[in-house]
C-alpha cells in the first residue's frame, strides 16, 4: 500500500485533534501498520500525551526545518507497540516563514522516510499559521474533527473552502478523508442537531464511526498514555480501534 499521510485539522481550538491524532496512531499500530506520529503544535500536546516530555537531546522539526538534524535522526521509535513518532517542543513557534522561499522542505522530508511507514498522522495547532499551511501542503489526506457545538457547522464550511483554494492554488492535492464527529454525548440536544444537520450536507464525507464523550479518553491524554494501554478492558468499546479499521476498509 502507498503510504498515506494524514491530518486531523481544524482551525477551532478543543475539537479533538490531539486526542485523535494519538488513539487512531496507536490503534492502526495495533492493526499491524506501521505509523508514525507527528507532533507539529508547539504546545507539545501530542507528545506529552504519550508521555514524552521535553528534554536537552529531544529535537522537533525545527532541526529539519534549519538543517541542524535530518528528519531520519529525530524519530523516536517503538514508543508503544511499534508506534514511531517525531515530537515537538516551543522551538516550532520560530517556523516563521517559508525556509528561503522555499514551502517545500517538510515535503521533501516526509518523501525520504515515508516508504517506512502505511500511515504518517500529523498533529495540527489549532488557527490558520504558516505550519497549517505547510502541513495543507504535504498531506494526502485530510480528516475534520468537529465537536458537535454551535460553531461546528460553520468552520466546517471554512475549513472546506480553505482546502478547495489550497487545491485550486497549490500543485499538491489534498483530499478529505472523512469528517469524524468527535465529544459526542447523545444526552444533548444540540449535539442530535448538529449531527442529523452534518450527516444531511456531509453525508458522503462523515465517518461512520462517531467518537463518543468518554472521560477515560481524558484521563489517558492525562497519564501519558494512548487509550488502549491507559484502559485495556475498554477495548470492545474503544471508538478509535473501529475507526481505524473503517479507515482500513476504504483502502481494501
Ligand atoms: P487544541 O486545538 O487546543 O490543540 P485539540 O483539538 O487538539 O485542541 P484535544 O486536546 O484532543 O483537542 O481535546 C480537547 C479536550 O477534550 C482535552 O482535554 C481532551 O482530553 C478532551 N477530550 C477529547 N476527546 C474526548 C472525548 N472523546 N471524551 C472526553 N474528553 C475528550
Ligand atoms: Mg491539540
Amino acid at each position: 500500500m502507498k503510504s498515506k499521510i494524514f491530518a486531523f485539522f481544524n482551525q477551532k481550538g478543543g475539537v479533538g485533534k490531539t486526542t485523535s491524532s494519538i488513539n487512531l496512531a496507536i490503534n492502526l499500530s495495533s492493526l499491524n501498520q506501521k505509523v508514525l506520529l507527528i507532533d507539529f503544535d508547539p504546545l507539545a500536546n501530542a507528545s506529552l500525551g504519550i508521555g514524552i516530555y521535553n528534554n536537552a537531546n529531544l529535537k522537533s522539526l525545527f532541526s529539519v526545518y534549519i538543517d541542524e538534524a535530518k528528519i531520519e535522526n529525530i524519530i523516536i521509535k517503538n514508543v508503544f507497540y511499534d508506534l514511531d513518532v517525531i515530537c515537538a517542543k516551543k522551538d516550532l513557534i520560530n517556523i516563521k516563514d517559508f525556509k528561503n522561499s522555499n514551502d517545500n522542505w517538510f515535503l521533501k522530508a516526509l518523501q525520504k522516510i515515508k516508504h517506512n511507514y502505511d500511515f504518517i498522522i500529523i498533529d495540527t495547532p489549532p488557527g490558520f499559521n504558516i505550519i497549517n499551511k505547510l502541513i495543507l501542503k504535504t498531506i494526502t489526506d485530510i480528516i475534520i474533527p468537529i465537536q458537535p457545538q454551535y460553531f461546528a457547522l460553520d468552520s466546517l464550511f471554512k475549513i472546506l473552502a480553505l482546502i478547495k483554494l489550497n487545491n485550486s492554488i497549490s500543485f499538491h492535492k489534498t483530499k478529505i478523508l472523512g469528517i469524524l464527529l468527535t465529544m459526542f454525548d447523545q444526552r444533548i440536544n444540540l449535539a442530535k442537531d448538529v449531527y442529523q444537520k452534518v450527516s444531511t450536507i456531509f453525508k458522503q464525507h462523515l465517518f461512520k464511526t462517531i467518537i463518543y464523550k468518554n472521560i477515560k479518553l481524558a484521563e489517558a491524554i492525562a497519564y501519558g498514555k494512548p487509550i488502549n494501554i491507559y484502559d485495556k478492558q475498554l477495548k470492545t468499546k474503544n471508538y478509535y480501534f473501529i475507526l481505524a479499521q473503517e479507515i482500513l476498509n476504504k483502502y481494501e
